[in-house]
């Protein structure tokens, strides 16, 4: 299975291609579900590729969707100029060539059983989908819009969380899912599921890059073993990188086997001289640090062991 997509940009190549082709796995044959958690650009770049060459893959995406994506991938949208638009809409065109069709994540719903492990995605829940329904509506206005209610979502409140139970335990991993006020939403969807998988995971893919919004006391309570290993990916683009010192400080309260990828704070670590960094700011009016090397987490479940790779380290 591969879980979301991102670029190698020394490479020009998705990251999970390449990283199998170094292991030998071949790809065409032995991927069987490819996921698009949500329709966010760190999620989504390359995906399209990564299709292309797992032959045999169903395409999993959320069941609830935003209007966008909808319309999006029915193809009435005009010419999408957002990129994971782009990628949702030529990875749907690749996907009804295949037989193997798409496959919609909701809560609590087995997308794969082999002999060596179950994969279960947890999100998004009815009370999202519910939701998208209402959202989609709008788009047909003879519906009478003025009695529904203005719905609209982020893709994050509609991120794919995924459960893995293999032969050693379970491993969770968080897309950019959130935390919501509604008990019916977001994390607390999942929590609050009678019906989830029971058990515990032992490794934790952080949501949404260790930011407080996507982090709730029944995350580290209810569904993960004491003292997991978490690893943490960072999202520099943003405002404020994440995870931030806050963050990491909060998930090292829960554990202290946390992993970060690469350095979420890369662009606060050049140091210029005052009267460059003057000229730069004025010249440049806005700074936004590069990527920078990608890291890579590799954890092994027969022995129980995690590796890190380049910029990727253990935290602190
Ligand atoms: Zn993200």
């Amino acid at each position: 299975m591969i879980v979301d997509s991102c670029m190698d940009r020394n490479k020009g190549k998705p990251v999970a291609l390449e990283y199998l082709e170094q292991l030998g796995v071949d790809v065409a044959t032995c991927v069987k579900l490819v996921v698009a958690t949500h329709w966010h650009n760190d999620h989504t770049r390359g995906i399209r590729e990564v299709l292309s060459q797992a032959l045999e893959a169903r395409f999993v995406c959320a069941r609830a969707m935003r209007r966008e994506e909808f319309s999006t991938a029915l193809g009435f949208a005009r010419e999408p100029t957002h990129a994971p638009l782009r990628e949702l809409e030529s990875a749907w065109e690749l996907m009804r060539t295949r037989a193997e069709g798409m496959m919609w994540a909701s809560a609590n719903r087995t997308l794969l059983k082999t002999g060596m492990a179950t994969v279960t995605s947890l999100s998004p829940g009815d009370e999202a989908e519910t939701r998208s329904l209402e959202e989609i509506s709008r788009l047909i206005p003879d519906l009478g819009s003025n009695r529904r209610r203005e719905v609209s979502h982020t893709p994050n409140q509609l991120s794919v969380v995924l459960w893995i139970e293999h032969e050693h335990g379970s491993v969770l991993l968080g897309g950019d899912l959130e935390r919501e006020k509604d008990p019916r939403l977001g994390w607390q969807a999942i929590i609050n599921s009678t019906e989830r998988p029971e058990g515990r995971a032992a490794v934790y893919k952080v949501a949404h890059h260790g930011s407080a919004n996507a982090d709730d006391d029944g995350i580290w309570e209810e569904l993960l073993e004491s003292r997991p290993a978490a690893f943490v990916t960072p999202f520099r683009c943003g405002l404020k990188p994440l995870p931030s010192v806050e963050d990491r400080e909060r998930i090292l309260a829960r554990t202290s086997r946390l992993y970060i990828a690469a350095r979420p704070d890369l662009s606060r670590s050049v140091r210029r001289d005052s009267v460059v960094e003057k000229t730069v700011r004025f010249v440049a009016g806005r700074l936004k640090a590069t990527e920078g090397d990608m890291g890579q987490i590799r954890y092994r479940s027969e022995s129980d062991t995690i590796e890190t790779f380049g910029p990727a380290a253990q935290y602190p």
